[in-house]
């Protein structure tokens, strides 16, 4: 068991539950299968996963499966999937609220007979009009007075199919005068003749959130259900309904503030649109918040954890920096990922003094940050390549690499001095001429003698082509969408594809599954794509801290 010491006001309500006596604890996870998760969803996770294992406890995989018009198996799927890959195991805790559409039948015609359920036959418009207003209370619907059995008989007759889409619905019998319009006579049941994943044509109703959600978790002796804060205004509802049936058990609902991030939209109906309107490829394109789509970027799934846990909990709605998602994945990057060099714009250069041939193996360090990482053989020769913008023909003062005449450090190489800058016939720089000095194996002169700057290199003779997709915020807006209308906040530049880029060749056995730092660039991936023909790689975050500048200069206007 992990530290319980921690503390967030879910977390303090677990412990007082659990110090007066309460059996183990049971948490759920009830993601509607209708999009993939996001980054929202893996703060419910991380939370509700996390307390279970913290205190001891199980936590529960449902699938709010209400809704088949919009639900797919592909969903289902994708769902376990990404949360294996996050790190949670629900054991044999795989459930559906499908698997209780007889008990909740039943349930409903217990609220039938004891007259606190009716059928009417109002439309969804009517039932909005009659609902009233957050100022003006609601009216009683015409058919609010049906007996119990008039009533039984006309949901068997839904249940049957007896009655086209829409035609009728089920409603709590509660109070169409109440403060709280969600306690306004809500519906219960629905006419939706649609075939349903997993119960395919048996039912003609299907229930709705609040009726199935915490009669759901009654069922499976779920103690804590954890939930988002618009779900508050529900809470009377899902206590009345537990209050009004004969359920094995009471959970409690708890509320938390949802994770909005800036630059993004955690909203599944908004992602679909973007993956839909082909603004993105796939649900786990790189840019996407989804968790497919950070993990294909190679963010690492503990890196999410962390994120998860930095951010806390609250009551109150707030908005996360894009950039503390990246510092996290970039601060464990920097612990874990192996070092290698590529060049994303190569520029030649010829070692005039360099002997003809295979060249030689030089050692390169894994991960200064890890010496159990050990240690690597790069080779090198008379062709190598350099970063285009490591070399400058007229440099200004502050640019201390690579100019004419000048001498800077290859990493684990040798010492290289510019000789010569050859150009095209449009005077574009395409290759350099320089020398090496022998002397200086491994990155050191035996005289002492110090250069400014360190460029990364690939031989070119060994070097692997591959394609580097460079990514950037896929809106420009850090509040994308405030008029709802996404597609003028989209970035038009948040995909630059970089062709010809040259490894080194340990970088073509690189695992799917592994993010590793190109040496003074940033943190790469292998793209679920690339293959050992053609190599692709995601830029995961750059070397650069946004998050890490924003919080130095909060503290220094806060000193001042
Ligand atoms: P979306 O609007 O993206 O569809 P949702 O809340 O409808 O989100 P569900 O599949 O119903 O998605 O959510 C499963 C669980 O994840 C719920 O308990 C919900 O409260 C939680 N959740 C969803 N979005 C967030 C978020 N942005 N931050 C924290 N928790 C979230
Ligand atoms: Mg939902």
């Amino acid at each position: 068991m992990t530290d319980t010491e921690g503390g967030d006001f879910i977390r303090d309500i677990i412990r007082k539950d659990l110090e007066a006596g309460a059996t183990p604890i049971v948490t759920r996870f009830p993601p509607e299968p209708n999009g993939y998760l996001h980054i929202g969803h893996a703060k419910s996770i991380c939370l509700n996963f996390g307390v279970a294992e913290e205190f001891g406890g199980v936590c529960h995989l449902r699938f709010d499966d209400t809704n088949p018009a919009k639900e797919d198996v592909e969903y289902i799927e994708s769902i376990q999937e990404d949360l294996r890959w996050l790190g949670f195991d629900w054991g044999d805790h795989l459930h559906f609220a499908s698997d209780y559409f007889e008990q909740l039948y039943d349930w409903a015609l217990h609220l039938i007979e004891a007259g606190n359920a009716y059928v009417d036959d109002l439309s969804a418009d009517e039932i909005r009009e009659y609902r009233g207003t957050l100022t003006e209370p609601g009216r009683n619907s015409p058919h609010r007075d049906r007996s119990p059995s008039e009533n039984a008989t006309l949901f068997e007759q839904m249940r049957n199919g007896d009655f086209p889409d829409g035609a009728k619905v089920l409603r709590a019998k509660i109070d169409m005068s109440s403060g709280n319009i969600n306690l306004r006579d809500p519906v219960l049941y629905r006419i939706m003749r649609t075939t349903h994943p997993r119960t395919g044509n048996t039912w003609n109703i299907y229930p709705n959130y609040d009726f199935a959600h915490g009669q759901s978790d009654a069922i499976e002796g779920v103690t804590h259900s954890l939930c988002t804060l618009e779900f508050a205004d529900h809470r009377p509802l899902y206590d009345w309904l537990l209050n009004n049936l004969p359920v094995p058990g009471h959970p409690r609902q708890y509320e938390f503030a949802r994770l909005n991030l800036t630059y993004t939209m955690l909203s599944k109906r908004r992602l679909m649109q973007l993956v839909v309107d082909g603004h993105v490829d796939g649900w786990d394109d790189p840019r996407m918040p989804t968790i497919s789509g950070l993990h294909r970027r190679g963010i690492p799934a503990a890196a999410i954890r962390d994120f998860a846990q930095r951010i806390g909990l609250t009551k109150s709605n707030s908005t996360v920096e894009y950039a503390l998602l990246e510092h996290c994945a970039r601060e464990l990057l920097n612990k874990t990922a192996q070092r290698r060099m590529a060049v994303l714009r190569p520029l030649k250069i010829v070692i005039e003094n360099y002997p003809e041939g295979d060249g030689e193996l030089l050692d390169a360090v894994n991960n200064p940050e890890n010496e159990a990482d050990g240690m690597r053989q790069v080779p090198f020769s008379k062709e190598i390549y350099i970063e285009h913008d490591d070399f400058m023909e007229d440099p200004p003062k502050k640019f201390f690499r690579l100019g004419p005449g000048r001498e800077v450090r290859l990493r684990y190489a040798y010492f290289l001095t510019c000789r010569e800058a050859i150009k095209d016939g449009a005077g574009k720089i395409v290759e350099l001429r320089c020398t090496y000095d022998p002397e200086t194996r491994g990155g050191n002169a035996p005289d002492g003698r110090k250069v400014k700057a360190t460029l990364h290199w690939v031989s070119a003779a060994h070097a692997k082509p591959a394609e580097v997709r460079l990514y950037d915020h896929l809106f420009t807006s850090e509040n994308p969408g405030a008029n709802d209308d996404i597609s003028s906040d989209i970035n038009p530049d948040s995909l630059e594809v970089l062709q010809n880029c040259q490894l080194e060749p340990a970088l073509a056995d690189a695992p799917l599954d592994e993010t590793l730092q190109y040496e003074r660039l940033g943190y790469f991936c292998p793209d679920t794509t690339s293959t050992p023909d053609k190599l692709v790689f995601n830029r995961t975050v750059g070397l650069r801290d946004v998050w890490a500048r924003m919080q130095k200069q909060a503290a220094n206007s806060k000193g001042r």
